[in-house]
């Protein structure tokens, strides 16, 4: 009985448990011109990478509670002190000592509009989400960064003011637990296991 791959870190060491290789047997690989003889075979091979977020993991970690972190950058020598990132941005692009991480979902709840957006019929692979997806900018008062996401409720306008949602009930701790949904939707209309 295989067990999925788990991954905690103590004493800062990675810890591992379960399978991270799974074998499987493959499939003959043969030519055509010759009377199909054997020349191989397939090994298929399903991997477990370990992700590290690094200096992200709050912003990941706070969207699981329902918060929009963002960061700041605080240092007073600094020419463009005081911006707020969004996205998260570790380090200060201007003068590049750490930024102070901040909580700004208030801040979105009460601010964010729809900067510009495009509908995509189609996506690339692996893609999660269900189409057309409904991608917008959105900007925030006193940010000084445009946010990318999507909306997972209703039509998108230029100007629209719009709410996060977050996936609470069963976080993926990916930006897949963040959505948008027009300012006024009933709770009732987000998708499965997302609430304000
Ligand atoms: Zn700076």
């Amino acid at each position: 009985m295989s067990m999925i791959g788990q991954v905690y870190v103590k004493k800062g060491q990675y810890k591992i448990k379960g399978d991270f290789h799974h074998l499987e047997l493959g499939q003959p690989i043969r030519l055509a011109e010759e009377d199909w003889r054997l020349i191989g075979i397939t090994n298929p091979r399903q991997l477990t990478h370990m992700h590290s977020y690094g200096g992200e993991a709050p912003f990941f970690e706070n969207l699981s509670k329902g918060k929009l972190m963002a960061t700041r950058c605080d240092n007073p020598k600094c020419e463009t002190a005081g911006s707020i990132y969004q996205p998260f941005r570790i380090h200060c692009p201007d003068c590049l000592s750490k930024n102070t991480v901040i909580d700004m979902t208030d801040l979105a709840k009460k601010t964010a509009k729809v900067h510009t957006f495009m509908v995509c019929e189609r996506s690339g692979a692996f893609n999660l989400l269900d189409k057309p997806i409904k991608f917008i900018n959105i900007e925030f008062d006193g940010v000084v960064t445009i946010l990318f996401s999507y909306l997972a409720v209703g039509e998108p306008e230029i100007g629209m003011r719009v709410v996060p949602i977050f996936q609470k009930l069963d976080p993926t701790y990916t930006i897949l637990d963040m959505a948008w949904v027009p300012q006024g939707t009933k709770e009732n209309r987000l998708p499965k296991g997302f609430s304000f």
